[in-house]
């Protein structure tokens, strides 16, 4: 079996459809239970807390910190090999969710960098289709 040569598209459903909605107006939304007010992300049919599945859709700051980092040197598919080395971190936001991504940096100035406690904020990158993924830049002190 070949290894895909592209990224894969992010899987949008019915569910998930805010969200990706939000991030082509370049803002961060995510559910927050109508019931107890915990807002949830990874974005899911029910409240992780107390598993009501009434939600509005609310508008986060962008705002958090890395909680955790790492960098890939190594492409384990052809399709990340021109992006090698690239970051992943876990992003702790302001709200309270905390969310996989990756941090922007197109001059590698970060990949020798700890992370860990900066301070990032979103950026909405448009790839292919008319998809737009939010992903992290770090704030300058
Ligand atoms: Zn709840």
């Amino acid at each position: 079996m070949n290894a895909p040569t592209k990224k894969p598209a992010p899987q949008i459903n019915a569910t998930t459809q805010p969200f990706w909605d939000a991030a082509k107006k370049n803002e961060l939304r995510m559910q927050k239970c109508s019931d107890c007010g915990h807002i949830r992300f990874p974005i899911g049919p029910v409240c992780t807390v107390c598993l009501s599945d009434k939600c509005e859709w609310v508008k986060l700051s962008g705002r958090g910190e890395v909680l955790s980092h790492l960098v890939f040197h190594r492409a384990y598919s052809p399709a990340w090999k021109e992006h090698v080395p690239y970051s992943v971190a876990m992003v702790q936001l302001a709200e309270g969710p905390r969310m996989f991504t990756d941090i922007v940096d197109p001059e590698r100035r970060y990949i020798d960098e700890d992370l860990v406690g900066r301070p990032v904020e979103a950026w909405f990158d448009p790839v292919e289709g008319d998809v737009v993924v939010p992903r992290f830049k770090v704030v300058e002190r």
